[in-house]
């Protein structure tokens, strides 16, 4: 490829910078720092001047939270547009937030703007209203139009009836009319869709009113008009519309002039014909962006759900970092390149005037987020976000005619522009041009690709490439740093790279992929570009934390195995039932733990699955093994002849004396659980060092089965046997270099290791050479819907309590399920199905011999039926194995679709303790095992 462009954004690069006139970024970011350490201060000093405020008392107000940290004393007032988003104008307690944010901001003595979206969902819902009234259907749309604001009205104890009726009937009124003529132009979807926010508007103003602050609702229509830019009488121009952000002396004014809160929707504006048209989905942003504008605002918030913009989607890379602070062009980058959570045309907006936009958590109002502002000129060059869509489809056009030709590209534009398709990216050769088209942007059905190559055929040889994912690094300057690209470009090796384009403006590298190839990139690209980088002041806390904190809303857990759905059915139906383990889950897990800064090293119990691919990808990533017996520890031998003995550890329990003496005299660290091995055979442990494994005289773990501490387990030396151990220690000249313990497993309490790192360090004294603790495994990982994931940062906590007061002891763990659970899962075939009156059984092709844990422990593990992924449930089955035990069973009133013979399930988290349990009972062969390299 002789030249790389690209095409949409490139012109974004220019430079219309922003004015400076509100001082740098790293001002505002002293700012809040400032805000944060003059809060004690400010918060007894709180002035209540909302008119309202003044009517009752006490003022409800003064309960009110402080939802940030105060300004510096005396601030002028300024001008702020707040804008919420549909999941925070959807509850109660969501609008109690709200009401806290605009209060303090009234008390402080801001003129304040509040724009609003409508009730989450409720767009989609008038969206399909007028397609459902020409089929004569509206009534289920108008139904659940009136349910869903009734009961927040309900919630917020507003009367609904009396403020919505009207509009509601009014809605009623249209879909009548579009049934009877059979027929909808642009111009009444534009004024359908304007009512969402129009009612939630209504409901939000007056249940602030009640709450004592004096607000005005303006109807936006009044306060936005769209620009003669689009053309006239095009579905954009009702449904897409564009409006000025210039300052807008009238509007000023008369916000200004407001005695209390401004308040209006959001989405909506009036053409010049005075006719109701709308900005595009997500467009409240884009409103309160021109409001801003219009105003003269000082800042924008945007307020939603996550509490600003990550360095990639947390759904991919859970431990993507939230951006705390962005330039304006990088903002827009990141938002046109995947993130949802800024409106692209949020940002010219307000990045001509300066305006910073910062957007804020309703879940942690306390939280800065990310503030946008204007693009810094110096600083390092650094990739600030790796961004992805999908569903992306390239056109590949392939001519030797256009070399040294005049018009090519002109005419196969051409053809684009007759079709009505937007280009995205572009890139050109000598022979070839490559354009990729946005779906977000362009209806990309088979029909209109087929009018396209009908269209391209005559002057070039065209090919069509979908699907495809386009994955962006962004951030400024991203030139500087192609040489840093080397390592990150590896993971393109084996895969085709369809596209390559670097912005003009210095600000965005995209590739373009096969869409499967996408999400393993994004999260290579994160961790080797973004996951470690400096920079405090930009990088903030992970999504995974500010998740455990509440500051942000789940996204749905991502699996690996739902992108791998065709190959895994494949892979099943080749086999009848299969193990597949995915080593990139197994590599990620065990990287998570070794970043804690506080654990030194980890020891995988490899007791938990032993598959060769497993114990090397573990080994490869710098984990030691932990072993339980001579088989495993010959076994390691054979899969990694070349491990030093150091990163073995030989835990056994009541083994046998030559399991003892096969480990020492291969010099692999051996721990000891009871007294009875130094009490008979002294000699062989003379002058060793040796770890003992303690029982703190409690345990913990998913099942009583797998309690490995208190008096009731068979493991561990119990601490009142302490004084006659340090008596054999002493007679056979042992050093005692570690002590151990391992509890229990499937625990995901995080502070039980710090409590076990107490319990042990709190004899350390007793034993002069002590180098390390082994806090033992049991790290659970979710496996019930609804268990949340273990909290790592705060077991990092409770290490480094421990840690402080002993800082020469190193901290193991010896984790084993946590490693594989989710790298496995079992797929098995349907062998038949019944039904015994109410009672339905789905019968597969294996069971309680390669899976044993349900009937052992009744673990639970999650089944679908991957061959139907996407279907609905339909209804609830007994899934069942074909061992001749009534406890063969896999799960018990599991809803399904409807399943047939040959589908295939899958059993998730199935990696630990699965096929290691495994049998040949009933002469059934468990099922056979495949590691996955991607
Ligand atoms: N309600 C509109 C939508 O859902 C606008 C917005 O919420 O930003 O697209
Ligand atoms: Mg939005």
């Amino acid at each position: 490829m002789s030249e790389l462009h690209r095409g949409s954004y490139g012109g974004e690069g220019g430079g219309r910078h922003g004015s400076q006139r509100r001082g740098s970024f790293s001002s505002l970011i002293d700012y809040c720092v400032r805000f944060r350490l003059v809060r004690l201060q400010r918060a007894s000093t709180l002035q209540f001047d909302s008119p309202g405020c003044r009517k009752v008392s006490p003022c409800p107000c003064m309960s009110v939270p402080m939802t940030r940290p105060p300004e510096p004393t005396p601030s002028p007032p300024q001008r702020i547009v707040l804008k919420f988003g549909g999941s925070s104008v959807s509850s109660r307690s969501t609008w109690n937030t709200i009401l806290a944010v605009v209060t303090e901001l009234r008390n402080q003595g801001h003129h304040v703007l509040v724009v609003h979206s409508a009730l989450a969902g409720v767009t989609n819902l008038l969206e399909a209203l007028p397609d459902r009234s020409r089929d004569g259907d509206p009534q289920e749309i108008l139904d659940a139009l009136t349910s869903r604001h009734m009961l927040l009205a309900q919630e917020l104890g507003v009367d609904g009836p009396a403020l919505l009726d009207s509009e509601l009937q009014q809605l009623q009124r249209i879909a009548a009319g579009v049934a009877l003529l059979d027929e909808v132009t642009p111009r009444i979807r534009a004024r359908i869709l304007a009512f969402g926010e129009r009612m939630a508007t209504v409901l939000g103003a007056a249940f602030l009113k009640d709450q004592g602050l004096a607000v005005d609702w303006l109807d936006a229509r009044e306060l936005l008009t769209s620009e003669a830019g689009r053309p006239a009488g095009t579905a954009a121009h009702w449904l897409s519309a564009e409006c000025s952000s210039d300052l807008d002396p009238e509007l000023s004014r008369r916000l200004d002039e407001l005695p209390g809160v401004a308040l209006t929707q959001g989405f909506t504006a009036r053409d010049t014909h005075e006719d109701t048209v709308v900005l595009g989905r997500g467009g409240s942003d884009t409103a309160a962006a021109y409001l801003a504008g219009g105003w003269g605002a000082d800042r924008l918030e945007i307020w939603s759900d996550v509490p600003g913009m990550f360095t990639a989607d947390p759904r991919l890379v859970p431990g993507a970092r939230l951006l705390r602070k962005l330039g304006y062009q990088e903002a827009q980058e990141i938002s046109t390149t995947g993130s949802k959570v800024l409106h692209p045309r949020c940002v010219p907006a307000v990045r001509s005037r300066g305006i910073p936009i910062h957007l804020r958590s309703t879940l942690d109002p306390s939280l800065p987020g990310t503030i946008i502002g204007p693009d810094p000129d110096s600083g390092p060059a650094q990739v600030k976000a790796i961004s992805w869509k999908s569903e992306v489809v390239l056109v590949s056009m392939e001519t030797v005619g256009m070399w040294h030709e005049v018009g090519f590209l002109a005419r196969a534009f051409q053809v684009f522009e007759e079709v009505g398709l937007s280009v995205d990216l572009v890139s050109t050769s000598e022979t070839n041009v490559t354009v990729s088209l946005d779906p977000r942007a362009n209806l990309l059905e088979g029909w209109v690709l087929d009018r396209l190559v009908e269209g391209l055929t005559p002057i070039c040889r065209v090919q069509v490439i979908r699907p495809c994912a386009a994955v962006s690094l962004v951030g400024n300057r991203i030139r500087g740093l192609l040489h840093r690209l080397g390592p990150a470009l590896q993971a393109f090796e084996e895969h085709r790279i369809h596209l390559v384009s670097q912005a003009a403006s210095d600000l965005n590298l995209t590739v373009v992929v096969d869409e499967d190839q996408a999400e393993r990139l994004v999260r290579q690209l994160h961790s080797l570009l973004i996951s470690g980088a400096a920079q405090p002041e930009v990088f903030g806390p992970t999504w995974q934390e500010l998740l455990r904190n509440g500051a942000t809303a789940a996204p749905p857990r991502p699996r690996w195995w739902r992108v791998k759905q065709d190959d895994l059915v494949a892979l099943c139906r080749d086999h009848g039932a299969a193990y597949a383990y995915h080593l990139p889950t197994v590599a990620t897990q065990l990287r998570t733990l070794m970043e804690i800064p506080q654990v030194d090293r980890v020891f995988y119990a490899m007791k938990a699955n032993a598959h060769p691919a497993i114990l090397r990808t573990l080994v490869d990533g710098g984990g030691g093994l932990e072993c339980v017996s001579q088989g495993e520890l010959e076994h390691v031998q054979k899969c990694c002849p070349h491990l030093p003995p150091q990163r073995l550890i030989f835990t056994p329990n009541f083994a046998p004396r030559e399991e003892y003496v096969f480990a020492l005299d291969r010099g692999i660290p051996v721990t000891l659980d009871a007294l009875h091995p130094l009490q008979h055979w002294g000699q062989l442990f003379q002058g060793r060092e040796v770890f003992l494994r303690m029982d703190p005289g409690w345990g913990s773990g998913h099942h009583e089965k797998v309690v490995t501490g208190g008096r009731h387990s068979k493991f561990g030396i119990p601490f009142f046997e302490l004084d006659e151990l340090l008596q054999l220690v002493d007679r056979h000249d042992i050093r005692v270099v570690g002590l151990h313990t391992h509890s229990g497993s499937g625990i995901l309490a995080p502070d039980h290791w710090g409590r076990v790192g107490e319990t042990l360090a709190g004899q350390a004294h007793r034993f002069p050479h002590l180098r390390a603790l082994n806090l033992g495994g049991g790290l659970g990982v979710p496996e019930k819907p609804g268990q949340e994931e273990l909290d790592l940062p705060q077991l990092a906590t409770g290490l480094a309590t421990v840690k402080e007061a002993y800082p020469g002891l190193e901290l193991w763990l010896e984790p084993g399920r946590f490693l594989v659970a989710e790298a496995g899962v079992l797929l098995a075939q349907v062998t038949q199905v019944k039904g015994k009156g109410e009672i339905r059984y789905v019968g597969l092709a294996t069971g309680m011999n390669s899976l044993l844990r349900p009937a052992l422990y009744g673990a639970f593990h999650e089944i679908v039926n991957l061959t139907r992924l996407d279907e609905p449930g339909a209804s609830v089955v007994q899934v069942v194995g074909p061992i001749c035990e009534s406890g063969d069973r896999l799960g018990s009133d599991r809803l399904l679709p409807e399943t047939r013979e040959g589908d295939v399930l899958l059993v998730a988290t199935a990696g630990a303790y699965g096929r290691v349990m495994g049998s040949r009972y009933n002469l059934r062969e468990p099922a056979p095992e495949f590691a996955l390299q991607e």
